[in-house]
């Protein structure tokens, strides 16, 4: 088959001439796939890593590099294993990515489950890796074998581009979820990047109140302000937390706010710009380094500051159930795809592009199909 494989620090390579995997066990699912986005979590692996991708061994799989990355896709179900029932060959799916302790009998012969997962908090595992990030062959390619558990079919009336973005959607429903945000309640999202973006539809998904989208680069607050929120810009205040309750009108503070930036000065405001009570939800992916925050500001007015890991199932049956009904609007999900391109072109116009033009661009779509 073809695919972009993961050889290791900015070397990806196109090739066809990759063995099309086939299903192995009954509750296997194979796909073909339709489109797959490009992650800021790929960019990280392309620039940084290997950081997921396996230089040994795979905690589920057992396997390692080189491999298909891409974890972000939709398709049509190609051929199933002889004990699924609840997708059939021809249907539109779309694959939540994580793979955990109970992915570990596809590949070998233990059932055993870390404290998380033996409490259904999958994606919490202590050997958590991902379908195109970690444990198999992703979706920059055009065929992938997943577990049947982690199949969804999406309704006729969601596309299948617009399904490669339930992925990043439910990143962001999953942070929404874990703030507990009720119906009219405030929220300040920092960064306005592809999962900023996601946390603002997430949040009109949960009828949200007042959304405040914080972010430097013009373009990407442009973004923001084209799906209907409120902006506003960091770089012209002393005080930003100051500015922000009063221009806004937020002067009690934020109900919640998500840190999809990941900079020892978005932690900060993400705590202080929150009301009694409030909640700061860490949805950045940080480096390893240690960064400083007061104790006391979490203390006074009892703020909670946490992270969001990932999604669950539910939050992709969520995300589909919002998009299918209306809830979450599919029209301003298509404002996010600034690019599709074909799978040869991955690295060029797709990676690249991504890094020297970052802001121009939110989500790129990928296919092994012509377009
Ligand atoms: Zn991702
Ligand atoms: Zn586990």
């Amino acid at each position: 088959m073809k695919g972009l494989l993961y050889y290791g620090n900015r070397d990806l390579r196109y090739s066809e001439d990759i063995e099309t995997p086939q299903i192995r066990n009954a509750n296997e699912v194979q796909i073909d796939v339709a489109w797959c986005g490009i992650c800021g979590s790929d960019l990280h692996e392309y620039l940084e890593g290997p950081l997921f991708m396996p230089t040994v061994a795979d905690h589920i799989s057992g396997k390692k590099m080189p491999l298909c990355i891409g974890h972000e896709f939709s398709g049509v179900v190609k051929t199933i294993g002889k004990d699924v029932t609840h997708v059939k060959v021809g249907d539109n799916v779309v694959v939540e990515a994580t793979t955990h302790c109970s992915d570990r009998p596809r590949f070998c012969n233990d059932h055993s489950k870390c404290l998380a997962c033996s409490q259904g908090f999958f994606n919490c595992c202590s050997r958590l890796s991902f379908t195109g990030l970690g444990t198999d062959h992703g979706g920059f390619s055009d065929t992938v074998v997943v577990g049947a558990d982690h199949v969804l079919k999406i309704p006729d009336n969601i596309p299948l581009d617009i399904g490669a973005l339930v992925e990043p959607l439910s990143v962001a429903w999953h942070a929404v979820e874990r703030s507990n945000l009720r119906e009219g309640q405030s929220a300040l999202v920092l960064g306005g990047g592809p999962i900023g973006l996601a946390v603002v539809m997430a949040l009109q998904g949960h009828n949200a109140g007042k959304i405040v989208v914080s972010e430097p680069a013009e373009i990407r607050r442009q973004f923001a302000a084209n799906l209907g929120v409120e902006v506003f810009n960091p770089t012209e205040h002393d005080d930003c937390v100051g500015a922000l309750r009063e221009l806004m009108g937020i002067k009690e503070g934020f109900d919640a706010s998500y840190d999809c930036s990941g900079v020892p000065a978005t932690l900060l405001q993400s705590i202080e710009a929150l009301g009694p009570k409030g909640i700061a939800i860490n949805v950045a992916v940080w480096p390893n380094v240690p960064t400083p925050y007061m104790p006391m500001d979490l203390t006074f007015q009892e703020k909670t500051a946490t992270g969001s890991m990932c999604y669950t199932i539910t939050d992709f049956e969520q995300v589909i159930e919002a998009l299918h009904t209306g809830q979450m609007s599919m029209e301003k999900v298509r404002m996010l795809i600034t690019g599709k391109i074909n799978l040869k072109d991955g690295i060029e116009q797709g990676f690249a592009r991504l890094i020297s033009h970052k802001e121009q661009n939110v989500k790129i779509l990928v296919t092994p199909h012509a377009i």
